[in-house]
């Protein structure tokens, strides 16, 4: 899994960079791929971009947003990398 451990290490760095944000912006997304489907952003059109609980998520496309709003912890673990 050499790609979870680059996300993990970039969201890392990440994390101990930036400034702890306000409760009124939303986190940047910390990802390059789509959380659901782990495919590239960008690679099928425009990301697909939205806001939950304060977290910048983006989706590779629509679809995937279904599948997000099944089980949102689930890819909000992933996206804190814990
Ligand atoms: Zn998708």
């Amino acid at each position: 899994m050499k790609t979870f451990l680059l996300l993990s290490t970039l969201t890392a760095l990440f994390m101990a960079s930036a400034p702890v944000a306000s409760a009124a912006d939303p986190k940047p997304y910390p990802l390059k791929t789509c959380v659901v489907s782990d495919d590239e952003l960008g690679t099928m059109g425009k990301p697909y971009e939205f806001t939950h609980d304060g977290q910048q998520i983006k989706l590779c496309c629509k679809s995937c947003l279904k599948k997000f709003k099944a089980d949102p912890a689930k890819y909000l673990s992933k996206i804190k990398g814990s």
